[in-house]
């Protein structure tokens, strides 16, 4: 497709027409920008990209996000000459990016481009993750991590998990008259060490990068 036709067929994203998309049945932020940004196929892809791919959901939420990228700059006049995915990340502030760079396609595209409409626009993992569970009913509990903060991620939903269970037992408990007491806090899982003993809570021991007993 060339320019002319796709600023035709994109002519009235987000950033150019300066507006939010407003598509009401969509199922979620992820189903209203893929819509609004009209990229096909979408949700086929993703199911492909997480099922036989492997994909994170990190890399879901980047490869949306590099798609919405190249659409917007497939409309302008003069796009920096750089893959959609570096222009993002750059949008984005990633620090693989050495600064000057990252400054110097920022102002690039902002003269062309509302870029809070754009970088507005991009979906964020866990808005992929609830799409994936809730809307096109695949699993993402396969418990699948590939790096620190997709681990972190899985660490605090089992924490959070495990506080609601125990929040709400105890509070039916109470209700019912099993225990004394009305309202309890639950606190944060602890973790021992099995060969020093020493005990973590989730966030000291991710903050540690472990238990260091054994160096
Ligand atoms: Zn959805
Ligand atoms: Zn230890």
């Amino acid at each position: 497709m060339d320019r002319d036709e796709l600023a035709d067929t994109h002519g009235q994203i987000p950033p150019v027409s300066g507006t939010k998309p407003d598509i009401p049945d969509a199922c979620c932020k992820l189903a209203r920008v893929t819509e609004a940004y009209q990229l096909q196929g979408i949700d086929d892809e993703l199911r492909r990209r997480y099922e036989d791919g492997d994909a994170t959901l990190h890399e879901l939420a980047d490869y949306i996000n590099d798609r919405i990228t190249a659409v917007a700059l497939g409309v302008i006049d003069n796009p920096p000459e750089t893959e959609p995915g570096t222009v993002r990340a750059a949008l984005q502030g990633e620090e693989t990016i050495p600064a000057t760079r990252r400054d110097d396609l920022r102002a690039t595209v902002a003269g062309q481009l509302d870029i809070e409409l754009l970088t507005g626009s991009y979906v964020s993992h866990e808005t992929v993750r609830r799409h994936l569970n809730e809307h096109l009913d695949v699993s993402t509990s396969r418990g699948g991590f590939d790096t620190f903060d997709e681990f972190k991620d899985a660490l605090e939903a089992y924490q959070r998990q495990y506080e609601n269970g125990v929040e709400s037992a105890l509070e039916r408990a109470g209700t019912k008259g099993l225990i004394d007491g009305g309202e309890f806090r639950v606190f944060s899982t602890r973790i021992q060490c099995d060969h020093c003993s020493e005990t973590f809570r989730i966030k000291e021991l991710l903050d540690a990068g472990g238990c260091n007993c054994q160096e």
